[in-house]
Formats: C-alpha cells, structure tokens, sequence
C-alpha cells in the first residue's frame, strides 16, 4: 500500500508540475466530504472550483451516467444522439427564455473559445465591422481558461509568462469600472467578455448595480455581453445564474463546471439564433461536446439543481456563514466577502499558513492570490456541516 507521501512523490517525478496542490491525496468522495489515503476526513470547501456543486458522487447524477452506459456513450456530431436535443432544451428551460440556442462544448475554456468565435463572426456578418479589425474587451485579473488565445488576454504573469504571441483583437480594462468600459468602446468592438464576480481573482464582488449598467452601455453602442459564468453559476451565488441577482441579462453566457455534475466535463454557450446562427456547418466543433453521456449527465446535474433547491440553500447558508465569519475579529483579517456560497477572507498576511492549519482541522480549502482564502463547499452541505466548518474556521483565523 502506497502512502500520501509516495504517491506525492511519484507524481512529482512524473507529473507535469503545473499545478502546486494542497499535500492531500484523496481516493474516497460522498457528498461534501473526502477522504485520504491515509483515512482522515475532510470537508471539501474547494468544491473541484464550483464542478461539485451538486456533491460527490451524488447518487442520481451516478445513476444517470451508469444507465447511459448500457445505451451509447459517445456517437461525434457527425450522427445525431437522441440524448442532446432534449438535453439542450432543458439547458434553456433553466437558462431563462431570452436563451433560445446552445453549443455544447466539454471544458470551460473550450465555451469561452467558442464564444469568442461566435461574437467575432456576429461582429463581421451582422454588426458589419472590418475584416479582421474586431475587438473584444477584458477585465483585468480575469479568469477564463488557459488556451493560447484565452492566455492572451489574462494580466496573471504566472499564465502568460513565455507562452507569446498572443492571440491580437482583446483590449484589457480595469473592472468594475464603467467609464473604462464606456471609453474602450470603438466601432470595431464585437463584445465586452466578463465575469459577474471574479472567482480565481478571489472572490471579487463588483459594486452593486455594475452589471446592470454594463448591460445598458452594451446595449446602446451594440456590443454584444457575454458573462462568463463557468465558476459562478448554477447556484452557487445563491441564484441559478450570478447576473440574476441584478437582473441584468447577458446575450451569451458560458457554462461548465458544475453542468457536469461533478462526474464529466461538461460545458457549453448558450444564447439566442440571431447571434448564435452565425455558425454554419464546419465553422465549429468538438468530437466529444454533446456526446451522449455528457448529456445524460448535465440533465441529471440541473434536475438535482432544481429538486434539491440547492440555489436556495446556497443563499440560506452563505447569508449565515458570511454573517458568522464576520464575528471573527483578529488584525490579520482584511476583508470578509462573498454572495452565496461563494466566500473569501482576505488576510493581511500569507495565507498558506491557515490553509495548512485548516487541513489538519479537517477543512480543504485553497487559498487564491497568497492573501485570500476561498471556501466554496458543495451546496448541498448541511447546515449542521457548515457550523461544524465555522468552529473550525474560527479557531484557525481567529487565535
Ligand atoms: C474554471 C473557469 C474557466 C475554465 O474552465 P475549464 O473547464 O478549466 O477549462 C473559465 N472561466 C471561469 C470563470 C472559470 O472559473
């Protein structure tokens, strides 16, 4: 039997080290928990970065995917599946009526690929910019994926760093800030690409009523919005989607994550024919997006959503959490935030050290940025569970 260490160590020899994981190796999952090699216990508070919304393992997402597998799994999109278009519907169905088209996709990073495309070609053929002349506005400290072209436009030296040339058409402003927005507008401008709160940036909350008013500047110059909701949709804000909160509706939204239920990498855009009809046969594609098991798997994903009301639990428990956390008083505490459960303590110092002490409490969170601290539990976590988490976490900020 290989212990924690070993397989560490293996995984360094032979591994590619583009990741620095927390030291803990885990074999078993159920629900909020994992657990290691070794046995100790875990509450996972990283949720795979919002892909385990629903819980490890949940029993009807498992169900869903074994009971595929004794029809068809995988057909490409050179023969139709009588999983996707019903698959699809109900994609919509959850999305909102202003959502009339979808692309399925498997990583997230491949929806944000796709959007991009899509709103390029839209800004050609129907916005009727210059060949090759179209620009999509960023954020700084974005988070979109890690593509070539998805690279290009990221400020974080760590994911660009000798990774040059990079992809031209993307103009970076500051976020939340509407008159940076207002001012980069150009005739050529395509889109404005964001995220309604910046997950990997560490949980930043744009001021109240940025989105809204994003969406008023995007209308009156004709630049499509697209919110990138991979990491803050499908509940885990509190709302199925994070930009409901304000009410401010994108024309393209990217999705992932938790649309595979914690079991496939699903992923997808999603918004209406007038722009998503730009594609044509061979403009795009993946062997695998839409397969049937990707399928099955995403519409049991958003039934348990739905059924197990986990965007109002998400709501109820963040609002609690959020409110207990704020008790905590120690100087190293900078900022506590969050919407939902999706919740960061910033400190004034390093954070690996409470992460590290949070581990042997039994608690696996990661921290982001060397001074904040992320907890995103899966949302189907108890009540009871999360005070567990907060005496815990109370005790390693707090003394
Ligand atoms: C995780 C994430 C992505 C990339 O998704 P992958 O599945 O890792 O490619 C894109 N955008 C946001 C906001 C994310 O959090």
């Amino acid at each position: 039997m290989m212990d924690s260490k070993e397989f560490m160590e293996l995984e360094s020899i032979h591994g590619a080290h583009n990741y620095h994981p927390i030291p803990v190796v885990i074999t078993k999952a159920e629900g909020p928990w994992v657990w290691d090699v070794e046995g100790k216990k875990y509450l996972d508070c990283l949720s795979a970065y919002s892909a385990v919304n629903q819980g490890h393992l949940h029993p009807k997402i498992v169900k869903a995917l074994k009971d595929q597998l004794d029809r068809v799994a995988l057909t490409s999109r050179a023969f139709h599946n009588d999983r996707m278009a019903l698959y699809l519907k109900h994609l919509l169905e959850i999305c909102g009526k202003e959502f009339t088209m979808a692309l399925p996709m498997n990583t997230g990073a491949e929806a944000v690929e796709t959007a991009i495309k899509m709103v390029r070609r839209w800004g050609y053929e129907v916005k009727g910019v210059e060949k090759n002349k179209a620009e999509i506005i960023v954020c700084e400290e974005n988070f979109h994926g890690r593509t070539t072209t998805i690279i290009g436009f990221s400020t974080d030296p760590d994911a660009t760093t000798n990774f040059g040339p990079y992809t031209p058409g993307f103009k970076i402003i500051p976020y939340n800030n509407l008159e940076a927005l207002k001012n980069a507008i150009t005739p050529n401008t395509v889109a404005f690409l964001v995220e309604p709160i910046q997950g990997e940036a560490g949980v930043i909350i744009p001021s109240d009523g940025y989105l809204k008013k994003v969406r008023e500047i995007c209308t009156k110059n004709n630049v499509l919005l697209i919110f990138d909701e991979i990491q803050t949709g499908f509940g885990r804000t509190g709302k199925m989607f994070c930009h409901q909160h304000e009410g401010a509706i994108p024309d393209v939204m990217t999705l992932g994550k938790a649309l595979g239920g914690g079991l496939l990498p699903v992923s997808a855009v999603v918004s209406r024919k007038e722009i998503m009809g730009v594609f044509t046969p061979g403009s795009h594609g993946s062997t695998f997006g839409g397969f049937p098991l990707a399928c099955a798997v995403g519409d049991a994903a958003l039934d348990v959503l739905v059924e197990e009301k986990l965007c109002e639990n998400a709501a109820e428990l963040g609002e609690f959490f959020i409110k207990e956390l704020k008790t905590i008083e120690h100087s190293r505490i900078k900022e506590i935030r969050g919407k939902g459960l999706f919740v960061a303590i910033e400190l004034h110092e390093k954070a690996r050290p409470f992460t590290q002490q949070l581990i042997e409490e039994g608690i696996l969170a990661k921290e982001t940025h060397d001074y904040a601290i992320r907890f995103a539990p899966p949302l189907v976590i108890s009540k009871e569970n999360l005070e567990w988490a907060i005496t815990k976490i109370k005790k390693v900020i707090g003394s």
